[in-house]
């Protein structure tokens, strides 16, 4: 298990005070590797252990909807931790400051905390790791997100699925096994010895006042979006453990056979649709794994969903670790950043603005209705997202400002955006990104082009407008041009 873990500091020897596992990726107190190393290093120095999340003070990352997603969460795990003998303490403000101060506060011993491969997790863990090794404090990265940890599956940016696939399959069997549920702490926080910790504070109306901000009237939370009038009465389900491992269950014995076959076509909607418990660290991709793994669907819709689960998802965590630029064209290939520069004067069929884009004000009502999606449902399908994409890249006026548009607008509205797969999805349909180069076309040049008439031939493309844009859309696309 502990090889899912590495040194953040050059000090690595535990200090005799209380451990701190900083929890900021993996919100769950099963499955979780960085909580099971955190609670033996506190077992084996006879030290109690305290969990900490740090909400930050931005307004933007993470966003308004996977704040109150993630909020939502927060009693189950303080409930869960408290019968483990884990105190929480939520802190507020710049991380790296917080827990610097509070490690001085109570004289912690060690720490430990989650990988994270996008650019701001790694700016902290370098800043926190600087302040602590002034301090002899040791920090414990250990990567609870990904099944291979990252950076033992590859040391380099790998060029696509093709060349990391074998790097992930030869170490695969070595992680893919259960990990121990937590037990109990012998030695529990004691405030009077250890020192008092800032009491967690669910309250999201409450915690947000305080730092002086409040909702923004546009971004409001999926659950009350759901009442759109285009939407269907689903529910959208809530953040947290219990309710992730819910929908694992159901997807798992209900809804993967079949995977292979329905997964692209976005009107079953046949995907696991678990992107929101992943991307917040309610699920782990291991845990999910085994069970599909294990379970009596055929092997086809194993294989195919393992590979997407794993090799797809994997890709998108190394492209980020080793490659600071993620999202930006300096991430492209050099055929692509050559081709959409040969390109970049081509004449527009449309152009529109940031705001046209968000507000689903397109002339296609297929990508106007996979933005309704986005925003009401917090996702896209999977097909239908390539789709997006690539169409901000044709109606943008350069392939940076489409970029930037599309990673806003999925950063802002996606239940499960600010996630290396994102990015990376991002980069792949707009810089080629693991891609390789195709016919020539205005524009894109050999980036890999979609259409609407793709859609037509693959699925009932007229359903998916109706249900997410409304009847007059769907009518109109039925009267475009084919
Ligand atoms: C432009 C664009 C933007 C995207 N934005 C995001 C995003 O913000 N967050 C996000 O999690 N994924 C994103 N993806 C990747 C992918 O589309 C989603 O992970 C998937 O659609 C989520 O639905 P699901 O959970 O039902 O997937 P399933 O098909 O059930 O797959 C299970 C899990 O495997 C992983 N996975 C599946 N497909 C991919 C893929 N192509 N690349 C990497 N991992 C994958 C995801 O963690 C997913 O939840 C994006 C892709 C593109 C092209």
């Amino acid at each position: 298990m502990f090889d899912r873990a590495r040194p953040a500091t050059h000090c690595q020897n535990p200090g005799p005070g209380p451990v701190l596992h900083w929890m900021r990726r993996e919100f769950r107190v099963q499955w979780n590797p960085g909580l099971l190393l955190a609670r033996n290093l506190a077992r084996n120095s006879n030290q109690p252990l305290a969990v900490v999340i740090c909400l930050p003070s931005s307004p933007d990352r993470p966003s308004t909807r996977q704040r109150e997603f993630l909020v939502q969460g927060l009693p189950e795990l303080e409930h869960r931790l408290r019968a483990l003998g884990i105190p929480l303490a939520l802190l507020h403000g710049d991380p790296v400051r917080e827990l610097a101060s509070l490690v001085r506060t109570v004289r912690v011993g060690a720490v430990t905390t989650d990988f994270d491969s996008l650019r701001p997790g790694r700016t902290d863990l370098a800043a926190l790791a600087r302040e602590l090794d002034a301090l002899s404090v040791p920090v414990w990265e250990v990567d609870g997100r990904n099944i291979v940890p990252c950076w033992l599956t590859s040391d380099k940016k790998e060029y696509m699925a093709r060349t990391i696939r074998p790097k992930i399959h030869r170490r695969l069997q070595e992680f893919m096994d259960d990990l121990p549920a937590p037990a109990p702490l012998e030695r529990p926080w004691d405030p009077a010895q250890h020192g008092a910790l800032p009491e967690a504070d669910h309250n999201l109306t409450r915690t947000w006042a305080r730092q002086g901000f409040s909702i923004p009237a546009a971004i409001w939370p999926v659950a009350q979006d759901q009442a759109g009038p285009h939407e269907r009465a689903t529910p959208w389900p809530a953040g947290g453990e219990s309710a992730g491992e819910k929908r694992l269950r159901r997807f798992v014995q209900r809804e993967l056979p079949g995977y292979a076959t329905r997964r692209n076509d976005p009107v079953q909607d046949a995907s696991s649709r678990l992107s929101p418990w992943l991307h917040h660290g309610f699920v782990f991709a291991l845990h999910l794994a085994l069970e599909a793994a294990r379970s009596a669907a055929p092997q086809e819709d194993k294989d195919d969903f393992l590979e997407e689960l794993i090799v797809r998802r994997e890709l998108s965590d190394n492209f980020c670790f080793y490659e600071p630029e993620y999202d930006s064209l300096g991430a492209g290939a050099d055929w692509a950043r050559a081709t959409l520069d040969k390109h970049r004067q081509d004449p527009r069929y449309a152009l529109y603005t940031l705001e046209e884009f968000e507000a689903a004000q397109t002339h296609q009502p297929l990508w106007n209705a996979a933005q309704l999606q986005l925003r009401t449902q917090g996702v896209i399908h999977g097909y239908m997202r390539m789709y997006w994409a690539k169409k901000i890249l044709e109606w943008s006026p350069s392939p940076e400002e489409a970029l930037h548009i599309a990673i806003t607008l999925n950063d802002r509205w996606g239940l499960d955006g600010m996630d290396a797969n994102g990015y990376t999805g991002v980069a792949w349909s707009i810089c080629g990104v693991h891609d390789r180069g195709w016919k020539e076309r205005p524009v894109y040049g050999n980036i890999r082009y979609m259409n609407a008439n793709g859609a037509r031939r693959k699925f009932d493309a007229a359903e998916y407008v109706r249900r997410h844009a409304g009847v007059e859309q769907a009518r109109l696309f039925a009267a475009m041009k084919k």
